[in-house]
């Protein structure tokens, strides 16, 4: 049987972090995949920070493109924000998570796609975990010291599934990978577009993001908090097809991938960080953030907080992973508590007109300070938000009344 310090079952980019930080520190790492390759679950849209890079040590190579605006759109006006230089990026998720694994290769250890978790048992101070090949019958038995859940909202290992429906904010996201032809690229080219409100999308929002030449990533999400649901009758497809169609302005569109992925976030974070030597990561414990659904850079940070820890557990620096839940509750705890409250206003706001006085609001924002309150969650941007928001409504109820 072949044994190892850790198996990380999953290789999103929570996995994929912590197993090559753990496999540049020396430790013998399994790195689990169940899709057959990384073009098979090319779901997410890649949208990030561009200090992302920096953070995590990437090269440009994994980036589909750079973006220096940013607009967003409400069903009746929209509004442009401008930079010189590049302020974001998008992610080709397919080359993040391959340059990833191609580090832990380098560094020795093993990465095993077509692989999905079945189960472990615990034996003395190991693991031993079972592995299975989807549609084959036969079982593979590894050993390890510590096991870690990387496997997104599925948190397969650690929790045994997704949290019940009422304790979570659970979204969906639908997206078209299409060709478009020169001009309407460069009319998107260097620009995050979000759109809001009823004709988008209720209940969530819809968005355009370039990627490498004459490619666009065309897609719509809706949010699911609790029960407060805004009714819709149209599909996706509907809403995807309308922002084609008005935003894209030509037949001359192809298809190249469809995909989607439903993530649940757990209310407060309550997920289950460890057990003894079994931890989770990422989605697995509700890294991505409830309002935005951003999560990638969320993730590979909790990949890294991790490998710290179980670099610390292996040498018996440590004995348990407590010290992890406090470290993941300080890098996001209040500010995601904060982005609940959020979701649930915003989302269940079945009102266009409110969400074009949350436009206005935004406009009243420069750049920097919408790169606050979206990408870096600073609760200053947040209360801001909130209070000229509220003051545009009391000015508007003073108007209708007189
Ligand atoms: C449509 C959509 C658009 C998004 N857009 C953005 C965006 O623009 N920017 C952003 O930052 N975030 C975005 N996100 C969110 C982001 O993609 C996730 O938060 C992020 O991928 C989480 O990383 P992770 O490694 O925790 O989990 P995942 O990326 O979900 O990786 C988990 C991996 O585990 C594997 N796995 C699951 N079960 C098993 C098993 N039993 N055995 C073996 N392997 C298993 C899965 O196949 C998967 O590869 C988007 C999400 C969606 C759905």
């Amino acid at each position: 049987m072949q044994k190892y310090d850790a198996i990380i079952v999953g290789a999103g980019p929570a996995g994929g972090v912590c197993a090559r930080e753990l496999s540049a520190a020396g430790r013998k790492v399994l790195l689990v995949e169940k899709a057959k390759d990384f073009f098979a679950n090319d779901f997410s849209s890649g949208g990030s920070t561009l200090e992302t890079l920096k953070t995590f040590d990437l090269p440009k190579t994994v980036v589909g493109a750079f973006c220096r605006q940013v607009k967003i759109s409400a069903s009746d006006a929209s509004h442009l924000w401008r930079s010189p230089d590049p302020i974001a990026i998008v992610f080709d998720f397919r080359k993040l998570r391959t340059f990833l694994a191609d580090a832990v290769m380098k560094n020795g250890s093993d990465l095993f796609f077509s692989r999905s978790y079945q189960d472990h048992e615990t034996r003395g101070d190991v693991l031993r975990v079972s592995l299975k090949k989807p549609g084959s019958r036969i079982i593979k038995r590894f050993e390890t010291k510590v096991l870690i859940d990387a496997t997104g909202s599925e948190r397969k290992v650690l929790s045994g599934g997704a949290p019940r429906h009422r304790d979570a904010i659970v979204g969906t996201g639908i997206e078209f990978l299409v060709e478009v032809p020169e001009d309407v690229y460069q009319s998107h080219a260097h620009c995050l577009s979000f759109f809001i409100g009823q004709k988008w999308m209720p209940q969530g929002y819809a968005w355009i993001f370039p990627m490498e030449a004459n490619r666009l990533k065309v897609g719509v999400g809706r949010n699911y908090p609790n029960e407060q649901v805004v009714p819709h009758q149209r599909s996706f497809r509907f809403y995807l097809d309308r922002l084609m169609d008005t935003c894209l302005q030509t037949d001359d569109i192809t298809i190249l991938d469809q995909h989607g992925k439903t993530l649940s976030y757990t209310s407060h974070q309550r997920d289950h960080y460890f057990n003894d030597n079994v931890i989770a990561i990422g989605d697995a414990v509700s890294t991505v953030n409830p309002l935005t659904f951003e999560g990638i850079r969320h993730a590979m940070m909790s990949g890294r907080v991790a490998a710290l820890q179980v670099n610390d557990f292996l040498d018996n620096k440590i004995v348990h992973f407590q010290a992890y839940k406090a470290a993941m509750r300080r890098l996001s705890g209040f500010k995601w508590i904060v982005s609940e409250q959020l979701t649930k206003k915003i989302y269940r706001e079945a009102d266009d007109q409110k969400v074009s006085l949350m436009l206005s609001a935004l406009k009243c924002f420069s750049m920097e300070a919408l790169l606050d309150l979206v990408f870096y969650y600073r609760l200053k941007s947040a209360f801001r938000f909130i209070a000229t928001y509220t003051a545009l409504r009391v000015q508007n109820s003073f108007k209708r009344f007189g």
